[in-house]
C-alpha cells in the first residue's frame, strides 16, 4: 500500500475529530490536530502555548511561522513515515504551501483533502452544546451525547467545562475566520483535483463509510 497522506477539513464541529479516530483505527495512522496539540501546549505552559494562548483565546489563527514549525516536525517523524492523517492544518494558502513545497522536497505528495461539509448553523448547535472533560477532553453534548451524571466525564470521572471558544460568540467569529482564511484552501485543492466532499450531517458511521469507499477508490487508482 502507498502511503496515506490525508488532511481533513471542515468548520469547526464538524466531526473531524470523529472521522479521525475511526480512520487511525482503520489504518494505523499517526494523526495530528493542532488545535489538540496547541491546547495540551497551553496547559504545560510551554514556550509554544505561551506563544499561542492569546490568539486562541480570542478565535483567531495563531500566526503560520510556529504552526508550521510544530506541524512539519511532525510529518517528519519516523511514525509518519506511512502517511498521517492531519486536522486542522493546513488552515490558510501559506500553510498548504509551506506543507506542499516541504513533502514535495521529501519526494512525498498528498493523497486526499477530505473535506466534511456542515452549515454554519447547525455548526453553532453542536459546539454551543459541546462540554469537554477538564482531564482527557472527551467530548459530550448536552441534548446529543448528554453524560450519564450532569457535568461528570463518564470516563475518568473528572468534571465537564465548556472551553472558552465553543461560547456561542466565539463560535462565529470562528465560523467567520474558517469561512473568510480556509475558502481559498478548499478552492486550491479543489482545482488539484485533491479535495474529496462529505456530508457531515449524515450518521458518523455513513460519513466513515463514505471516507473508506473513496480511500479504497484513490488507492486502486494509484495502483492502476
Ligand atoms: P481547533 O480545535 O482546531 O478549532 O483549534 C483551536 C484554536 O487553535 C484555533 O481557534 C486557533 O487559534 C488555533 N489553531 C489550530 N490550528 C491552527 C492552524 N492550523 N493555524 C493557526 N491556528 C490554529
Amino acid at each position: 500500500m502507498g502511503q496515506l497522506n490525508l488532511i481533513l477539513v471542515g468548520p469547526p464541529g464538524a466531526g473531524k475529530g470523529t472521522q479521525a479516530d475511526r480512520l487511525r483505527g482503520d489504518f494505523d495512522l499517526p494523526y495530528y490536530a493542532t488545535g489538540d496539540i496547541l491546547r495540551a501546549a497551553v496547559k504545560e505552559e510551554s514556550e509554544l502555548g505561551r506563544e499561542a494562548k492569546a490568539y486562541m483565546d480570542k478565535g483567531d489563527l495563531v500566526p503560520d511561522a510556529l504552526i508550521c514549525k510544530v506541524i512539519m516536525e511532525r510529518v517528519d517523524s519516523t511514525e509518519a513515515a506511512d502517511g498521517f492523517l492531519l486536522d486542522g492544518f493546513p488552515r490558510t494558502q501559506g500553510q498548504a504551501d509551506v506543507l506542499n513545497d516541504a513533502l514535495e522536497r521529501r519526494g512525498r505528495k498528498l493523497t486526499a483533502a477530505l473535506q466534511i461539509d456542515v452549515p454554519d448553523e447547525e455548526v453553532i448547535r453542536r459546539l454551543s452544546g459541546r462540554r469537554t472533560c477538564v482531564k482527557n477532553g472527551h467530548n459530550y453534548h448536552v441534548e446529543f451525547d448528554p453524560p450519564k451524571n450532569e457535568g461528570v466525564c463518564d470516563q475518568d470521572g473528572s468534571r465537564l467545562i465548556q472551553r472558552d471558544d465553543d461560547k456561542p460568540e466565539t463560535v462565529r467569529h470562528r465560523l467567520d475566520v474558517f469561512h473568510e482564511q480556509t475558502k481559498p484552501l478548499v478552492d486550491y485543492y479543489e482545482k488539484k483535483g485533491l479535495l474529496r466532499h462529505f456530508d457531515g450531517e449524515r450518521p458518523p458511521g455513513e460519513v466513515h463509510a463514505h471516507i473508506r469507499a473513496t480511500l479504497a477508490t484513490l488507492q486502486l487508482e494509484e495502483k492502476l
